[in-house]
């Protein structure tokens, strides 16, 4: 008879994986429904970060296990362009449907670091450019040309060379910016773009490629005005702007997008994440007039498009509208609210910050000087060291990370309810107690 699987005969077992685990969010998962996870020694976790942001409809979301399994007895694989299959045109014709204004084609992959590689890839075609710019601090993927555009040494260090011609330019990070009052991003952050594209391109830019919410950055929000000024400059250089919904789309910000909260509609609109509740699938969408540069053979992937994921993206998209997006944009509010007390009652809480249920809140040492000498410096130890609380102490799984690994982030199933918040918030506030 086969050994009951543990915990640590799971952990035993990576030993054959070639990631290490993280040992600081590390929770072993047997099975899991709506928020719940359960270890496979019987622990049952509040999950407040939805497997990297991921869960948006809930673990396990009976509408997309159906779909899903329905459409594995069907049809399982065959390259969307050789079999043409009902799912793949339903979601296409469907993604069209709730993306803003023209945006229109999609093609699917399966990452969201594929869907950033396509979307440049067509940027370049359509624009006849070559020049990339994305913001400093910002994640897009690690395989090489997403690894260009993410901002952070952390990820690049000993991968060099990626792709050339790629620039950076500021991020819209008002806490830890110069330029800001520390509250709201002013236009000078969007008008660092104009210097950058002066300074650091030739001019033959085909994109500019930004996160309409920072997540790996830290949960960085953008004033209002700052995604259009981008959009305006790219456009005056005869650039695209593609926004980066990798993990803010499927209605993690409370709108299905998070361009929709700034009133811009992207030339090329990346998304994976979410779209179809954790199976793989990645997308990226543009304007008939864009999509077409593609001639036949120009991109192409044997998975991207897979009947079974497409299926339950279908489904995600259904549960989404019928209530989950509300409970996200309602709940957000709620959340913020409560993070925004946890601001005013601890010194170590720098700043809360988010939109919907894509919120977190910055740890640093009160009294100190940061990097910009505008802000304290940022904690990443206590940071860590509260994540662990919360899992050992009160079996919260909540995301630890940013750019200075300092930013504790709630990005939960956008099902939670605000008792389940509530659940979380507490129990935050108990490790901060206990550890400062
Ligand atoms: N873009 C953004 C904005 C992301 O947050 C991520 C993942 N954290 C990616 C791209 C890469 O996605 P994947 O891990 O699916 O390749």
């Amino acid at each position: 008879m086969r050994e009951r699987t543990t915990n640590s005969s799971v952990e035993a077992a990576y030993d054959d994986y070639l990631m290490p685990i993280w040992k600081s969010l590390n929770v072993p998962v047997e099975r899991a429904s709506g928020c719940t996870l359960e270890d496979f020694d019987g622990n049952e976790y509040l999950d407040v970060f939805s497997g990297i942001s991921v869960t948006n409809v809930g673990h396990n979301n009976e509408a997309v296990v159906e779909a899903a399994t329905e459409q594995l007895e069907e049809f399982v694989h065959g390259c969307s362009y050789v079999h043409p299959n009902r799912p793949v045109a339903d979601l296409a014709e469907t993604i069209a449907e709730v993306t803003p204004g023209d945006l229109q084609k999609s093609f699917f992959c399966n990452s969201g670091t594929e869907a950033v590689e396509g979307a440049i890839k067509l940027a370049r075609k359509y624009t006849g450019s070559k020049e990339v710019i994305s913001l400093e601090m910002g994640f897009h993927g690690r395989t090489l040309g997403s690894l260009a555009l993410t901002g952070n040494r952390a990820y690049k260090q000993d991968m060099a060379p990626t792709i050339n011609d790629v620039a950076h330019t500021a991020p819209p990070y008002a806490y830890r910016c110069p330029r800001c009052d520390g509250d709201t991003c002013g236009a000078d952050c969007a008008d660092a773009l104009e210097r950058v594209i002066g300074s650091h391109t030739s001019g033959d830019l085909a994109a500019v490629v930004v996160e309409p919410v920072m997540g790996e950055a830290g949960i960085v929000v953008p004033s209002e005005a700052w995604l259009k000024r981008v959009r305006d400059i790219a456009h005056d250089h005869g650039a695209l702007l593609i926004a980066d919904e990798v993990q803010t789309g499927y209605g993690r910000t409370g709108e299905l997008f998070a361009s929709e909260h700034f009133g811009v509609e992207p030339d090329i609109l990346t998304q994976a994440k979410g779209i179809a509740n954790g199976l793989p699938l990645g997308a990226f969408t543009a304007p008939a007039e864009i999509a077409d540069a593609f001639g036949s053979g120009d991109h192409l992937s044997t998975f991207g498009g897979n009947p079974v994921a497409c299926a339950a993206a279908l489904a995600t998209i259904e549960e989404l509208q019928n209530g989950i997006i509300d409970n996200a944009r309602e709940n957000g509010e709620w959340l913020s609210a409560e993070l925004a007390t946890l601001e005013s009652d601890y010194d170590v809480v720098g700043e809360a910050r988010g939109l919907g249920l894509m919120q977190g809140i910055e740890l640093v040492d009160p009294g100190t000087t940061g990097p910009q000498h505008v802000a304290p410096a940022p904690d990443k130890e206590l940071a860590a060291a509260v994540g662990e609380h919360l899992r050992e102490e009160s079996n919260v799984v909540m995301g630890v990370g940013g750019y200075y690994k300092n930013v504790m982030r709630f990005q939960p199933p956008l099902t939670i309810s605000q008792a389940q918040l509530g659940e979380a918030v507490d129990a935050l506030r108990v490790a901060l107690d206990d550890l400062t």
